[in-house]
């Protein structure tokens, strides 16, 4: 190194080689991490006569908390205070043995609001799957009905990518982006916030449109892994983090209850969880592999708020309902209560009359499954059915419940009566329920690239029959260990992560979660070829997960394989339904090939789905600031930035912008803004300290630099890292 600064060329702006924002793929981590993603029943007297009657076009607000026991809530005999949410089941009914369809939020969510089962809206897991469009839902109904709709979203798996947004007027995801790759973390946002712009989207109605009845979906996430409740909760329940999360969204929740009881219309009010938390029954975590009660049974609220009711006193006790209640019965049960039409062919039924006690009709079977295991694991798929209070679990290994004595489902009967075990078994079989397919066989054209470049030989190998040794039952273990790998690799432990993985994947070769992990770690740890090396290894063993394909199609861009990262992505792209994530690889690697124009038309095609995305947009300015138009890629950040404020690339993208318009005090600030949106926004720490550096403000630049050697990969960055040094060193000998 010589000791001339002939390297840092002061006024040569031209020169300046800027790293551009990376290219936006979508939340790798967030992907992974949806993927890893008991009660008993008293028997219930009868209380105050329910007060539920279909108003016409009184307003609606349904309330889905996430990963919510029913057993965790103070009006079910639960641990945590939720004094809003009793409040609400004393004003109106609450569902005691209410369940859900799906035990993982996407499909969950799909199910309230379509008011059909998994395999009908065909939504199997938290991702790969999109609704389809013109699908009929809670929004496009009431939407059709003259309502204004809108929805307000705590966390990822609900991103308008997944097509629940159809019919929104509003639909508000605006939970950021961006994630730390050292963690697998989802993004989401707190309670508080997602209340917060509910109530005021609520107050403006009021104030604009009083006349328009409103439907709106508040979704909050907080009680979901990881446990971090505020303070006070923090500490009153230390030794129980989750239930902590209950009590405080309950308060989060509470002044919007408040507002709709004290508004001048009606407002009627239904208030579920998409699914359980295992919390360590029979063996599992947190919950999408079984679905026992502690994850499948969910609370459900239904009360009419507002309106002529405003001043009435609140009942001491509610209404308690003990009638089987189900997710699907959630869109007839709103359609009633407004006195709309329910479409004939929904496999739900409305619960007015039955919280009314009208009419007593035989409980229904319920269907349910959990697919999560089959989908990125390779284990066998779960469904089974609820009838009455009997609960029978299609696996290899069996499984019958008699929920009315053993509600905790210690005793699996399955085998001791066998004519019981037909009876459930027939009941499961008439839904004939559809599992997924295998997600290669169903798109041929990606087979035959595979088969093309040599990752599979013939026809992939694909799983007719499970087995024992494939039960979840024996697996469970597993996905503990890749807890384990996942808390390791969070607190800065990779070797350990790899480790386990590599474990991992001995015992099942065919369990795609632990490939992708693996890769990302390895990919965040340098690795590169190691990372492509093992994915291409997954899929020569059978993995046919599409979201190993894209992320190895991203990693093969980044290495400079373009041609064969486009081969594989392509068939990929083909048909409406494709995957948001597998699109925005390929539009990259078709910039990176220098197509520009196949680029764009891709980014286009995702923003024309995803209006409300920022990544196909920040995508969009970077490839028009390739070809010099700098108007149009400050638009596009403008616009990215618009749609999703908190995103690190946009404003890292809006930096690069002001550069080149010479601007250099707005670019280091956009880039500083990027950064602290994202401590780890690498290209954002490259431009903001050179450019500091360049400047003579070295002691502004030196945390930015030093804070880029630590995180940027050097399978990425590896001259930029040089340079950085370069740099450093320089200013200590000054
Ligand atoms: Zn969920």
């Amino acid at each position: 190194m010589g000791g001339q600064r002939k390297d840092l060329p002061g006024g040569a702006a031209k020169r300046e080689r800027r790293r551009r924002p990376r290219w936006g793929r979508a939340g790798v981590a967030a992907v992974l991490v949806a993927a890893l993603a008991a009660a008993a029943f008293a028997m219930l007297r009868p209380a105050v006569q329910a007060d539920l009657r279909p108003i016409a076009h009184q307003n609606i607000l349904l309330v889905t908390i996430d990963t919510l026991r029913a057993d965790a809530l103070g009006a079910y005999g639960g641990r945590a205070r939720t004094p809003a949410l009793d409040r609400l089941a004393n004003e109106g009914v609450r569902f005691d043995f209410a369940h859900a369809h799906a035990v993982v939020t996407l499909p969950s969510h799909a199910s309230i609001l379509t008011g059909q089962y998994p395999f009908q809206h065909g939504l199997r897991d938290n991702s790969g799957f999109r609704l389809r469009p013109g699908s009929r839902t809670a929004a496009t109904l009431l939407h059709a009905a003259g309502y204004a709709t809108a929805a307000f979203l705590g966390a990822f798996p609900l991103h308008s990518r997944f097509g629940l947004n159809q019919s929104f007027d509003l639909y508000d995801d605006h939970f950021g982006e961006t994630r730390a790759p050292t963690e697998f973390a989802m993004p989401e946002r707190p309670a508080t916030e997602v209340v917060g712009l509910a109530r005021r989207w609520i107050v403006n109605r009021a104030r604009q449109s009083a006349d328009r009845p409103w439907f709106v979906w508040v979704h909050v996430f907080d009680p979901h892994a990881p446990y971090k409740p505020p303070a006070p909760y923090n500490a009153e329940y230390a030794s129980q983090l989750y239930y902590g999360e209950v009590a405080a969204t309950d308060a989060a929740l509470a002044p919007l209850f408040d507002d709709v009881r004290e508004g001048n219309r009606p407002v009627l009010v239904v208030v579920t969880g998409d699914h359980g938390e295992a919390l360590g029954d029979h063996g599992e975590i947190s919950h999408g592999l079984f679905a026992y009660e502690s994850t499948l049974r969910v609370p459900l609220i239904v009360a009419e708020l507002g309106g002529e009711r405003r001043d009435r006193p609140v009942p001491a006790r509610g209404e308690v309902s003990a009638v089987p209640a189900r997710h699907i019965d959630i869109l007839p049960t709103i359609l009633d209560a407004v006195g709309l039409p329910a479409p004939a062919d929904l496999p739900g039924r409305s619960l007015v009359a039955a919280a009314e006690r009208r009419k007593r009709s035989a409980p229904r079977p319920t269907y349910f499954e959990a697919m999560s295991g089959m989908l990125n694991r390779g284990w066998a798929p779960l469904t089974g059915v609820l009838a009455d209070r009997g609960k029978y679990i299609d696996l290899p290994i069996p499984e019958r419940y008699d929920l009315a004595r053993d509600g905790e489902e210690r005793s699996n009967l399955a085998g001791r009566a066998p004519q019981r075990d037909r009876e459930l078994l027939a009941a499961l079989q008439g839904f004939r329920p559809v599992l997924p397919g295998q997600r290669l066989a169903e798109n041929p054209a990606a087979a035959a690239e595979l088969l093309a470049l040599g990752y599979i030989s013939g026809d992939a190998p694909r799983r007719a029959h499970y087995t024992e040794a494939d039960d979840p039952k024996r697996l469970v273990d597993l996905d503990r260990a890749v807890h384990d790998a996942v808390n390791a690799f969070g607190e800065g432990r990779a070797g350990d992560a790899v480790r386990i993985y590599q474990g991992v994947i001995s015992r099942r070769p065919d369990m795609a979660i632990a490939y992708q992990h693996l890769a990302f770690i390895e990919w965040q740890r340098g690795e590169a070829d190691p990372a492509v090396e093992l994915l291409r290894g997954a899929i020569r063993t059978g993995v046919t997960d599409p979201r190993i394909l894209t992320e190895l199609g991203g990693y093969l861009t980044e290495t400079g394989r373009v041609e064969e990262a486009i081969r594989l992505l392509e068939p990929l792209a083909i048909g409406a339904a494709a995957d948001a994530d597998a699109l925005n690889s390929l539009g990259i690697a078709y910039a990176r090939n220098g197509r520009r124009e196949d680029a764009r038309r891709i980014f286009q095609r995702v923003v024309s789905v995803n209006p409300d995305s920022s990544i196909p947009l920040e995508n969009l300015g970077l490839l028009a600031l390739e070809r010099g138009d700098v108007e149009r890629a400050q638009a596009y950040f403008e616009h990215a930035i618009r749609v999703d404020p908190r995103s690190s690339r946009a404003h890292a993208g809006a930096g690069n912008v002001a550069l080149r318009r010479g601007d250099r005090r707005t670019a280091v600030a956009e880039w500083m803004r990027a950064v602290q949106l994202d401590p780890l926004n690498a290209d954002a720490l490259y431009n903001a300290g050179t450019v500091l550096a360049r400047d003579g403000n070295l002691d502004e630049a030196r945390p930015y630099l030093e804070r880029f050697l630590r995180v940027a990969p050097a399978s990425v960055y590896g001259k930029d890292l040089r340079e950085v040094e370069a740099i450093l060193n320089r200013a200590t000998r000054r």
